[in-house]
């Protein structure tokens, strides 16, 4: 029986991916803090004989060593999410992101040297790309951000640092790790406190109120769904292949934010006025005057699909009804 530790894990990705990997056989030990995440997330499994959780840090390197105790593969999920919540605490999402890693892949160099190979996840980000201007993003590809006085590109540099670090380990004393760059994940348990698109509107169409569309609503990202992100995590592990290796991992469906909106009031109301049911605010409005936006987000995943079998089961609108789905039932409790 595999043993996997997830940090982060009573977090929206995280709990889906527990679930899963206690679906696989696994043993699996939990780390959170629950900052963002909540227990609750986990709450259909929080009883489960093979589940072990501990409210915690990891920034707390006693706790982490001690965690690391038997564990075959480490899928290091905790981290600061949420543009608003970035671009609102820069300190936090520096000291969150960078610190933790690097203790992680200490503790685990440390027992590489012993002989014990455990291989690390590390969840990694779209946002490295920063602003680059591509049309698709393939992992070669640079990384493009702006000044240091604007606080939204520290989430993507402090990301960038984690992947330098993590693929320096790979190079200089053969760690083995995957970095997984994730592009927009949606699914049930996302939270909208932090600024997240998909769950603001449904919780916004839900309410019958109108639906905040930033800038033009031109903007264009690709949606993935939280369960098909997490069959590719787990079957990107499995293979050896991608081992020291960076890969996009998303969807590459894009759709206009505009659209998306659109859909979503769609899907809770077929006649709806769609035009009556949104409303325009600019970026300095939404986050702060000095606030960049990447405009246009879609993965290359040639990488990805040449390494992995699994192919994306969820379209948009099987997502966004799925979303809706959860959303309603949690409303009834
Ligand atoms: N956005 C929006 N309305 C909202 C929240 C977000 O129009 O209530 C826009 C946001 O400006 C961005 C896109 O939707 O262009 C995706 O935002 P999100 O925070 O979900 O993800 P990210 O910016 O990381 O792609």
């Amino acid at each position: 029986m595999k043993h996997s530790l997830v940090t982060g894990g009573a977090g929206f990705i995280g709990s889906h991916l527990v679930e899963a990997l206690l679906d696989r056989g696994d043993r699996v030990s939990v780390i959170d803090n629950e900052s963002t995440g909540s227990v609750e997330n986990l709450a259909r499994i929080i009883d489960h004989e093979r589940l072990s959780y501990t409210k915690g840090t990891v920034a707390d390197r006693d706790l982490v060593r001690e965690s690391l105790e038997g564990v075959d593969e480490v899928y290091h999920l905790a981290a600061a999410v949420g543009v608003e919540l970035i671009a609102r605490s820069p300190i936090h999402t520096i000291e969150t992101n960078i610190y933790p890693t690097e203790l992680i892949l200490s503790e685990l160099d440390r027992r590489h040297q012993q002989g014990q190979a455990v291989k690390l996840f590390l969840a990694s980000t779209s946002e490295v790309y920063g602003k680059n201007p591509m049309k698709l993003y393939a992992e070669e590809d640079d990384l493009v951000f702006g000044p240091t006085t604007r606080a939204r590109w520290s989430y993507g540099a402090s990301k960038a640092i984690d992947e330098f670090l993590a693929l320096a380990y790979w190079r200089e004393h053969r760690l083995p790790v995957v970095v997984g760059r994730f592009f927009n994940v949606v699914g049930p348990r996302q939270s909208p406190a932090y600024g997240m698109v998909l769950p603001r509107f449904v919780e916004a169409a839900l309410a019958g109120r109108k639906l905040t569309v930033h800038d033009d609503g031109h903007q264009v990202r690709c949606f993935a769904y939280v369960l098909d992100i997490v069959r590719l995590v787990m079957e990107l592990m499995q293979n050896s292949e991608a081992t020291g290796r960076v890969f996009n991992i998303g969807s590459d469906e894009p759709v206009e934010i505009l659209e998306l909106a659109r859909r979503v009031i769609r899907a809770v109301d077929p006649a709806a006025d769609v035009d009556a049911r949104t409303e325009f605010i600019s970026y300095a409005e939404a986050y702060s005057p000095d606030f960049e936006d990447c405009r246009h987000r879609v993965p290359d995943l040639s990488r990805l699909y040449e390494t992995v079998e699994f192919r994306p089961i969820f379209g948009l609108d099987e997502t966004i009804s799925r979303v809706l789905d959860w959303k309603q039932s949690e409303s009834r409790g």
